[in-house]
């Protein structure tokens, strides 16, 4: 199998992963698709821009047994099929009458792309013990599968729904199977119940698991809305009926929420749809031509939700996108609130270079590719704690990690004297990476860098970009030593206190200097409340 990572933002991923019948760029969608059902044509659904499907092997198998051929031909369709194994109806009915041996075999007959094993999905309100039985039934069947020449692209689904213990241990059993691709199961109930922050955590667990190498993928997860967060902690491709189901209800997709045709008075788009009628037309369809025209601006919706997201990535603006999505909906701003917690993996995984990559060596010069990044991204998308009262700038420790030497030992004990715990943000300044958060000074490359270099031009361009974005209510303290005097006058404005500490050469020198500032440090902080 070969999947390959192209771009890397946040958790998110833009990749290309290769088919037997040609490549999927990630991330994706499958439009689900009923061969036995007339809805849109095939024609119609790569035209709005989607070059894969999924349909379910366990109708066609219902209907046509041994009579089925190719999937490829009953469709019509020579593009990337992924088939499902009949796990969504033992969600709808409980059961299913295939066998999973029978099935597996079926998928291989239907000459599959991309197959899925019968697993046991776990129900939106099944209790932990339903959960527990799913999960090792699913791992059981996982364990029967033997691969052979020829097949299908291996779909290993990882179950467990809202016990994220249990997802992680099916994480961790699945994962040792080899699958080509794994799937975080059932989030149906909870994405129409529009709890998309146990979605996140359960696809959090589930990717950390299994590691950033194999695509995954998320079962029933097709609202735009979710794309860019879905997208950001890793999901590679997902599947959804939503854009028909939506439409057979009369319901009317954007990114920033679904609306009842009937209450448009515009149509916010301009799909091929949307610019060919009003939203007086449009209302006015009836049946057939009315579920096809709003399916289609649905999908439309979807696939440039999908196409906005992989630019997000390539160009390092997921973190933008998903600020801007979190709110349009509460459910969103939660969902969120899930990644903010989450900053430290997602930065781990985001660096272009891994943390197996030696150290950089700097001579002089802290112009170059990684500090430039760094830069670039703490001023467009470094958070900032919507808790955090209080900011503090300070001259970089001589000892790395700086989050791990005696100055910030002292800090830390300082900080929790005063009761702000939890409240303060800290800068670290100086050095080649200019600028580092006190909570990321640990990860490659802000720490594992030799050599001294420091630009007073660039710290003082980020800085004051920076610094704009952090007033509003915070009080900002800065810290100066004679290194950092040229840079301070970028701080300015209510609430910035500036304390100058002269300079010193070891960090037992600094933590003394700190000592000696105590009561103006404690009067700059507490002052303010
Ligand atoms: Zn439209």
């Amino acid at each position: 199998m070969s999947f390959e990572l192209r771009y890397k933002d946040l958790g998110g991923r833009v990749g290309r992963l290769e088919t037997r019948h040609g490549p999927i760029e990630t991330p994706t969608l499958f439009p689900v698709i009923n061969p036995f059902k007339t809805g849109l044509t095939l024609e119609e659904i790569k035209n709005a821009g989607f070059n894969a499907v999924i349909t379910n092997a366990y109708i066609i198998w219902r209907r046509l047994g041994g009579r089925a051929s190719d999937v490829h031909r009953l469709l019509g369709f020579e593009g990337p099929v992924m088939t499902d194994s009949g796990a969504y109806q033992i969600l709808q009915y409980g059961d299913v009458e295939v066998g999973p041996g029978e099935i597996v075999e079926f998928q291989r007959r239907l000459g599959s792309d991309i197959a899925v094993i019968l697993d046991i999905p776990t129900r939106l309100n099944a209790d932990r013990s339903e959960a527990e039985l799913g999960v090792h039934e699913t791992i059981r069947r996982a364990r029967m599968l033997e691969k052979r020449e020829g097949d299908p692209l291996w779909v290993g689904p990882i179950q467990g729904g809202r016990f994220l213990d249990l997802v992680r241990l099916s994480a961790r059993e699945m994962s040792k199977l080899g699958f080509d691709i794994y799937a975080v199961g059932s989030p149906t109930g909870l994405m129409e119940a529009y709890d998309f922050s146990t979605v996140l955590k359960m696809v959090l667990v589930a990717r950390k698991v299994i590691g950033p190498e194999k695509p995954l993928h998320l079962f029933g997860a097709g609202h735009p809305m979710f794309i860019p967060f879905m997208a950001a902690v890793g999901v590679d491709l997902a599947d959804s009926a939503s854009y028909a189901i939506y439409a057979s209800e009369g319901r009317y997709m954007t990114p920033h929420g679904t609306y009842r045709v009937d209450e448009l008075a515009e149509l916010p788009c301009s799909c091929p749809i949307c610019s060919r009628y009003t939203a007086r037309e449009l209302r006015s369809l009836r049946g057939q031509e009315r579920f096809r025209a709003l399916a289609l601006h649905n999908l439309y919706v979807l696939a440039s939700e999908l196409k906005r997201v992989r630019q997000s990535i390539m160009e390092g603006s997921l973190w933008e996108l998903l600020e801007e999505r979190s709110r349009v909906h509460p459910s969103l701003y939660n969902a969120f609130k899930v990644l903010k917690d989450e900053v430290r993996y997602l930065e781990r995984y985001d660096p272009v270079r891994g943390p197996q990559v030696q150290g950089i060596f700097f001579y002089g010069d802290p112009v170059r590719p990684e500090t430039l990044r760094h830069l670039e991204r703490m001023v467009r998308r470094y958070p900032v704690w919507d808790d955090t009262t209080h900011v503090i700038f300070m001259p970089a420790p001589k000892e790395k990690p700086y989050s791990l030497s005696r100055v910030s030992r002292y800090l830390e004990s300082f900080i929790r004297r005063l009761g702000l715990t939890g409240r303060v943000q800290v800068f670290f300044l100086g050095g080649p990476f200019i600028i580092v958060p006190y909570e990321i000074s640990e990860f490659y490359p802000l720490s594992q860098h030799e050599g001294e270099a420091w630009s007073k031009a660039l710290a003082i361009k980020t800085l004051r970009k920076l610094v704009r974005g952090l007033l509003g209510e915070r009080r900002i303290v800065v810290i100066y030593n004679d290194l950092l005097r040229g840079v301070v006058r970028v701080f300015r404005g209510r609430g910035v206190v500036k304390i100058a500490i002269g300079s010193f050469r070891e960090d037992d020198e600094y933590v003394e200097k700190l000592a000696a500032i105590e009561p103006v440090l404690r009067e700059a902080l507490l002052g303010y409340m």
